[in-house]
């Protein structure tokens, strides 16, 4: 993913994906993790538009 050098600045980072993951987890919407190439550390996202989502975390019929 392109990151300009202003949105990593702003950005909180984390060392590892899980550390971010976690992050991510906890909070209240959907976040993504991805590696910057700018920092080479992790930043969260919270643009998911055209990532896929696993089919089995959508809703199924029983
Ligand atoms: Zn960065």
């Amino acid at each position: 993913m392109k990151t300009r050098p202003a949105i990593c600045n702003r950005k909180k980072r984390f060392a590892t994906r899980e550390e971010a993951e976690e992050a991510a987890a906890r909070a209240p919407f959907t976040l993504r993790a991805y590696k910057c190439s700018l920092c080479h550390r992790f930043h969260l996202t919270s643009r998911t538009k055209g990532m896929k989502l696993p089919v089995h975390e959508l809703d199924r019929p029983e």
